[in-house]
């Protein structure tokens, strides 16, 4: 029998006791197949409170990493192992243990964005939507922050502690410029700009919200205006204008594209279920310490909203 891509993902699904969780930066198709839509810190949540045995992971690698650490004992797969994050690539666990050497003091602190070894060299974890408010609770005074250089600007502006950061940053993110920002003032006036704090600090400051993209889905749910200029990856209008059909969405940027987010389709959707590879698996050492940087952000984000 020929079964359609939409079929055999279903019956294999079923038969894999599987669940298909995709990020918001995934593209349309996949969004729509899978069982949850969302941003690092709920999918990592869900990861680690589910009952299925497989974990379809439409994203990048570090998200299905951090998968497998909090889901231990289920399998997780990732459609496509070229599917990296080039911002997560740009630091090392050596770099970090350097760092930690160099600043002794400094509490070490890992965005999401980071491979299961780097993590495991951080105290905990956090997204971009609980960074300034976990940091600003730590008790010390210093903080190593890894490895997106604008995220760590932007916390670092909002607080008094002493921000060591990386210079790693988003390509997408960091394309988008301060002239997209006046066009789009220009041309659609009444709209609130939203924007991730991955974008330049310059573009951060003129926008009229910055946010990760849970904080987005909801302030554009929620607030009056009709018309919204989005400032992060493109696949996420998908799930805003499905969410909200009666309003419109633009996006800030055409540099807002990330190609390896781009890498999951439905055909790779259903090897994997069907394969059970590619598996990502973390070593045990590297696991245990990098689980309790994730726990510790999980903890802090469950007593409040995460993102
Ligand atoms: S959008 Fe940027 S930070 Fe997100 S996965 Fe792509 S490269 Fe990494």
């Amino acid at each position: 029998v020929d079964l359609s891509v939409d079929e055999e993902i279903a019956a294999l699904r079923r038969r894999r006791r599987a669940v298909i969780v995709a990020h918001n930066y995934q593209p349309a198709p996949v969004q729509d197949i899978a069982d949850y839509v969302g941003d690092s810190f709920e999918l990592s949540a869900l990861a680690s409170q589910t009952d299925a045995e497989v974990i379809v992971f439409c994203g990048v690698h570090f998200m299905a990493e951090a998968a497998a650490l909090l889901a231990p004992g289920r399998t997780v797969v990732l459609p496509d192992l070229r599917a990296g994050c080039p911002l997560a690539d740009t630091v090392s666990p050596e770099d970090v243990r350097a760092l930690r050497a160099r600043h002794p003091r400094a509490a070490v602190v890992a965005y999401v964005n980071t491979s299961a070894a780097v993590k495991a060299e951080a105290d905990l974890c956090v997204t971009s939507a609980n960074a300034l408010r976990v940091i600003e609770a730590l008790a010390e005074d210093e903080v190593i922050f890894v490895p997106d250089a604008n995220l760590g600007n932007f916390v670092a502006r909002h607080t008094r502690k002493r921000l060591i950061t990386w210079n790693g940053t988003c390509r997408a993110h960091n394309a988008v410029r301060v002239d997209d920002v006046r066009t789009a003032r220009r041309e659609h006036p009444d709209a609130p700009i939203v924007v991730h704090p991955e974008v330049p600090p310059a573009v951060a400051e003129r926008a009229d919200a910055v946010l990760g993209t849970g904080g987005m889905l909801q302030y554009v749910r929620t607030h009056e205006a009709r018309r919204f200029v989005i400032g992060t990856e493109a696949g996420i209008l998908h799930r805003m204008r499905r969410e909200n059909p009666d309003k419109e969405f633009h996006l800030l940027s055409a540099s807002l594209w990330c190609p390896t987010m781009k890498y999951t389709d439905l055909a790779g959707v259903a090897r994997a279920l069907r394969d059970l590879e590619p598996r990502i698996e973390v070593p045990p050492e590297v696991a245990t310490r990098a689980r309790r940087a994730l726990e510790r952000m999980l903890e802090l984000g469950r007593r409040r909203e995460g993102g």
